[in-house]
């Protein structure tokens, strides 16, 4: 038995996640972990009936043991009000961790052999790291209904102003204005230097510099000052290195790459890029997703939602056959983390231990569904849920 120092924060979530959540605890960990967690559960029942404050108990553990692992949880909408009989439409316990660590979220793909991505040259996971915070995602619009005069107006506190003309339009049109802050850029910026040292990968940041010659460029420079400051020695000790260039030359030079680095893109790209890499990669469940906060605070879960269409299958009795890959990778990626701060090296051993029989598993020809209709392999064993993991546990026990 391994035995742990500090726990876990451990959020638990909703609907066929938190199935598999359970199942994975007894089938994966506690055989072979005394696994000490804080446990907050963060299914819809409970952030109900605490009005919500069990997200925030969560977060606020978060900040102060160092690590979370989350479950799946479902984020309401008016169905989800009515189904569950809802105080009132809860926010999106993602949204409201991160905005409480003030966090940038890194996903990569898992990578396993028979399931390649269509990009042949990608032999490395890429890791996306996307600001999460303004530009169009928090913009200003207006339809210009025909000819007149558009501004771009600032009002400092004591009154003075700054004044652009951003067109003179002589029939209908469009404008927009964006903006972001340099706490928020900088604090983006933070996160991507710690994950880069963290994980000894290189890192990349595009952004259109030479057409946005304010915005942008501000980003490219926060970028560079707390890469100077703060991270230079670090990164050079390391052999690691940070590179800038422009958006079109990265997207160019992605496709060429054999991955292997984290790439990070304002709030936009990240968005478009983010879904280019993890398509190309074959599925949502075999995909890893990290928080990152500047202060170094981490919280890791799965990428996609609650598979809530298995969930109903299950609660009327059909076998499922639902991807746990993506859970169990967030398991170790915490258990790993709590063991490196702690200096538990076989807590770090396990973890490793577990990716390498979970990707094996598959290896050998034994998945879920959705791998078993996109592997190039032949002949595999479709398992359900249940038989996936303990599947695992057989190639653990072996090893
Ligand atoms: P989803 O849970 O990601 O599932 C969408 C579809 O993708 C599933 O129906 C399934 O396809 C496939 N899929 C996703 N994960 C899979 C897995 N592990 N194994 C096998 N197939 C998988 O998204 P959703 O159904 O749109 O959303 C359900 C709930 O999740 C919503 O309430 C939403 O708010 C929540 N959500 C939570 C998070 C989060 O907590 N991080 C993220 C996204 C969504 P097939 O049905 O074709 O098999
Ligand atoms: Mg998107």
């Amino acid at each position: 038995m391994i035995e742990m120092k500090t726990p876990l924060v451990e959020m638990d979530g909703d609907e066929m996640t938190r199935i598999l959540w359970q199942m994975i605890k007894d089938e994966l960990l506690t055989p072979y972990i005394n696994l000490k967690t804080e446990y907050y559960d963060l299914g819809l029942e409970h952030r109900n009936e605490t009005d919500d404050q069990v997200t925030i108990d969560s977060a606020e553990a978060t900040k102060k043991y160092g690590v979370a692992v989350k479950c799946a949880t479902i984020t309401p909408n008016a169905a989800r009000v009515k189904e569950y009989n809802l105080k009132q439409m809860w926010k999106s316990p993602n949204g409201t961790i991160r905005a409480l660590l003030d966090g940038t979220v890194f996903r990569a793909p898992i990578q396993v052999k028979g399931i390649d991505p269509c990009v042949k040259n990608w032999k490395k996971p890429i890791t996306l790291a996307r600001h999460a915070y303004g530009d169009v995602y928090k913009n200003v619009e207006i339809q210009v209904p025909g000819a007149g005069k558009a501004e771009l107006v600032y009002t400092a506190a004591d009154g003075t102003e700054i004044r652009e003309t951003i067109h003179e339009f002589t029939g209908p049109g469009i404008i927009q204005g964006v903006h972001n802050t340099d706490d928020s850029i900088r604090s983006f910026a933070k996160s991507c230097f710690n994950y880069a040292i963290d994980t000894k990968q290189d890192l990349w940041f595009a952004t259109k510099d030479t057409i946005s010659k304010k915005y942008d460029h501000r980003f490219k420079d926060i970028f560079q000052e707390v890469y100077e400051d703060s991270y230079k020695n670090k990164f050079e000790s390391l052999g690691l290195e940070y590179f800038y260039t422009l958006i079109d030359d990265a997207v160019a030079r992605v496709m060429k790459t054999e991955g292997g680095f984290i790439w990070a893109c304002k709030n936009y790209d990240g968005d478009v890029m983010s879904d280019m890499v993890s398509s190309a990669c074959g599925s949502l469940a075999m995909m890893t997703s990290v928080l990152v906060s500047p202060s170094g605070v981490y919280e890791y879960e799965a990428a996609h939602g609650t598979v809530q269409r298995h969930y109903y299958k299950h609660l009327n009795g059909e076998e499922t056959s639902t991807n746990s890959v993506a859970t169990i990778f967030a398991w170790t990626g915490a258990l790993r983390k709590r063991g490196e701060l702690d200096n538990i090296p076989e807590l770090m051993e396990f973890a490793d231990k577990l990716d390498k029989a979970t990707l094996s598993t598959i290896e050998s020809g034994k998945m879920t569904k959705d791998l078993a209709l996109i592997t190039s392999m032949k002949d595999v064993t479709v398992l359900n849920s249940e038989n996936f993991i303990k599947a695992i546990r057989e190639t653990l026990d072996n090893m």
